[in-house]
């Protein structure tokens, strides 16, 4: 087991490039096995044997944006669009904590109007505002949990002024995908205008940083065009970047998207599975203290989607919180999980498995990325 972390952590070192894509390409599944046991001993290391909370918040499917694989681009007038009212989110915002929630994300479409800015800011005073529940699991609550729920927000590129206004209002984590981090990718699967360029992607993702944010990104994997030099090329760029969460899952195409022609190119379902819970291994071995969540997406591809990746070192779920009325409209690819997966996990089989294994779920928690503090203590 040692030698095998030592080709990915030679001297504390990044690895070399071809080490990690030997790791991607590999048909030993007895290396790969042990690759999965040790990230997920590594995690437990570093964030504890439990599974951070998240309850995600669908609150727009409106976006100014048309990235060519996403189901709500802007141009696709067969979606619905939807645009939840204030006082609807904040009764989630209610329910989160009702069910042991202490951590929410606001996701939506990216909208960079001042009437969407304000409401957005009016919001989180709201959100803070909303006293939480004691830890369902028998943890104690920690005094920066007195300040309330706290707030990952996943709304696109914005300005600096804006990610501070929002920062000040009470939201302390911020989720934008870099989707692709090799610049000439990036530029195959979004539309070639201003609005859509690499570098106002790495822009947004410094601002959060200069603003205080802990900062999440992530990608696509089994894309069109893409290789595996791309996916080492990525977990190095998240090395770089000294992110401290990454959201990252296999690419499910949109029917009603233009790069859904190229969908008899990409890996199969299986590969693309089997990739993407190695890249979350692979990056638990490389950040070890950063949270990584185990991707909606994953289910998409197998009932055991979430559980494959917290078995290869992920640390965080996000269940769904948005009402079945509006989700089914947030329609991102094919086959979104829907109505089957319930936000109260106390008798689902993805809890069954979690007890199975002595794997809490930390309800009243914030689960914040140990990543992030240790930066801060320099
Ligand atoms: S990926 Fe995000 S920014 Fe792009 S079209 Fe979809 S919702 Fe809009």
């Amino acid at each position: 087991m040692n030698a095998l972390i030592d080709t990915l952590r030679p001297n504390g070192l990044d690895p070399a490039e071809d080490v990690l894509l030997a790791w991607l390409k590999t048909t030993d599944e007895a290396a790969v096995a042990q690759l999965y046991q040790a990230a997920f001993r590594i995690k437990n290391e570093q964030s504890g044997p439990g599974i951070f909370l998240r309850g995600l918040m669908e609150i727009s499917n409106q976006c100014q944006k048309n990235c060519l694989y996403c189901g709500i681009r802007h141009q696709n007038e067969a979606t619905l669009r939807y645009d939840l009212p204030e006082s609807d989110i904040l009764a989630l915002g209610h329910k989160a904590a009702e069910l042991g929630y202490a951590s929410i994300v606001l996701q939506g479409g990216e909208r960079v109007d001042n009437k969407f800015v304000s409401k957005i800011t009016r919001l989180l005073q709201g959100l803070k505002n909303i006293e939480l529940k004691r830890g369902v699991d028998g943890g104690a609550r920690k005094p920066h949990q007195a300040k309330g729920l706290g707030i990952t927000l996943s709304l696109g590129e914005q300005t600096e002024e804006v990610y501070r206004e929002w920062y000040e209002a009470g939201a302390h984590r911020y989720l934008l995908r870099i989707e692709s981090s090799d610049p000439e990718l990036y530029g195959k699967i979004h539309p070639q205008d201003k609005l859509h360029t690499y570098q106002r992607r790495i822009e947004a993702l410094q601002s959060l940083r200069r603003v205080g944010y802990q900062v999440g990104t992530g990608v696509m994997i089994g894309l069109p065009f893409q290789t595996e030099e791309h996916l080492v090329k990525d977990l190095l760029f998240f090395k770089h970047l000294d992110i401290d969460m990454c959201g990252m899952g296999p690419y499910i195409p949109h029917h009603d998207t233009p790069l859904a022609v190229y969908a008899d190119k990409i890996p199969s379902p299986e590969r693309r599975l089997d990739l993407s819970i190695r890249m979350v291994a692979l990056l638990r071995m490389l950040m070890p203290n950063i949270n990584i969540a185990a991707t909606t997406a994953l289910q998409v591809l197998s009932d055991r989607g979430r559980e494959l990746a917290i078995e290869a070192g992920a640390n965080v779920v996000m269940p769904n919180l948005t009402d079945l009325l509006y989700r089914s409209n947030y329609d991102l690819y094919d086959g979104k999980p829907g109505a089957s997966v319930d936000a109260d996990l106390t008798d689902s089989p993805f809890a069954r498995y979690l007890q199975e294994r002595n794997i809490p779920i930390l309800r009243g928690e914030w689960g914040d990325s140990m990543h992030y503090f240790a930066r801060q203590r320099g």
